[in-house]
């Protein structure tokens, strides 16, 4: 009970780390992160975000994403709840990670990990200075486009919404402290230990 120790003698635990994790749909972000999560002894958490779009075939409420309606969601925003929330595609779903979750775990002393788009990124890298903010690229459009079309799970008028929203995300990516382009799967794990390793 290495925590409750360090509690114990006086707040001894040292406070986690907030790692933001952003890219297009489709760029790999979630193999990345699986990987990080099996092979490294970080101290890792995910933050489960907050979402009103429908659950997928496979997702799990509380696991992937806390499935809310859009009025639960929008009373839960006016209370204040959200460190940050938007509606990641025009038009659609609303999504967002809850305060509570992520200062729960940077006092347990856990890396917490959020994967959210880059207008969330920007406004997190806003609250905690501190943030360590990754942008993962893809080596091109072409790629990205095959890379969804391999995954299955978006028809052709969802792929091509997501390709043309890339674009729009790797223009506005300029304020991420570590970018990475995930071209091989294994360097670009690589390069994101590397980086977390740091500090
Ligand atoms: P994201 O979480 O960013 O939406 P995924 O992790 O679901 O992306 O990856 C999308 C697809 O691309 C998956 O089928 C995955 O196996 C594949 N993929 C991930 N990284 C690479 C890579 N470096 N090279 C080729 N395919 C990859
Ligand atoms: P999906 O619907 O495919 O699960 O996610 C779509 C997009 O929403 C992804 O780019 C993902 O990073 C982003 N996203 C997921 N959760 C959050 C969140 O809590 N906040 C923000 N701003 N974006 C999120």
């Amino acid at each position: 009970m290495k925590k409750e120790d360090g509690q114990a003698d006086g707040g001894a635990t040292p406070r986690g780390r907030v790692l933001v994790f952003s890219g297009p749909s489709g760029v790999g972000k979630g193999t990345l992160l699986k990987r990080l999560f099996a092979e490294t002894d970080f101290p890792l958490v995910s933050s489960v975000s907050a979402t009103t779009r429908a659950p997928r075939p496979g997702e799990v409420d509380g696991v992937d994403y806390r499935f809310l309606s859009r009025e639960e969601f929008l009373r839960r925003r006016e209370a204040g709840e959200f460190l940050e929330s938007f509606e990641v595609y025009a038009g659609g779903a609303l999504y967002g990670t809850l305060r509570e979750d992520v200062e729960a775990a940077l006092s347990r002393g856990d890396w917490v990990v959020l994967e959210i788009d880059v207008k969330g990124a920007a406004s997190v890298a806003a609250t905690y200075s501190d943030a360590e903010t990754v942008f993962i690229e893809p080596p091109s459009i072409e790629a990205l486009r095959e890379r969804l079309k391999g995954r299955g799970s978006e028809g052709d008028a969802e792929i091509e919404k997501r390709v043309a929203q890339a674009e729009t995300e790797l223009a506005a990516s300029g304020f991420y402290r570590w970018r990475v382009v995930n071209d091989d799967l294994d360097e670009a794990f690589k390069k994101i230990v590397a980086f977390l390793s740091e500090k």
